[in-house]
């Protein structure tokens, strides 16, 4: 765990959020400022600071299986989402703690800004 890590503290229970899954490597919660209908983060119980740092491929194909779950727990895999990992300041990235983006629930469009 990363001292001042908000989304250790989400891992760790220290604080709370809208939880939409928890297992021993993975916890998912609703974003506090939500983009979308469902805008759910998706991250990695261990302190990794951003995908550039993601080297266990286990963990990584959790991660990715785990948001394509939820898609379709959450009823948005029908009408298609968008799964978004911002990495590093230029891309958005604001909380350096890995976190899949998961979106759905309206149209998209591309690029992205
Ligand atoms: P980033 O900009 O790093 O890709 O995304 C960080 C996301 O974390 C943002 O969408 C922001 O709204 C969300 N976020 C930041 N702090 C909290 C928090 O304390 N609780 C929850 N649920 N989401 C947060």
């Amino acid at each position: 765990m990363a001292e001042d890590c908000i989304f250790c503290k989400i891992a760790n229970k220290e604080i709370s959020a809208d939880e939409v899954w928890r297992d021993q490597d993975v916890v998912a919660f609703r974003d506090i400022n939500p983009m979308a209908p469902v805008h759910v983060l998706v991250i990695p119980v261990s302190h990794i600071a951003s995908l550039d740092q993601l080297q266990d491929q286990s963990l990584a194909g959790k991660l990715i299986l785990t948001a394509s779950e939820l898609a379709r727990k959450l009823d948005i895999d029908d009408s298609g989402y968008r799964v978004v990992i911002n990495t590093g300041p230029e891309a958005g990235q604001s909380v350096n703690h890995l976190h899949l983006h998961l979106l759905g629930g309206r149209s998209m469009s591309w690029p992205p800004g």
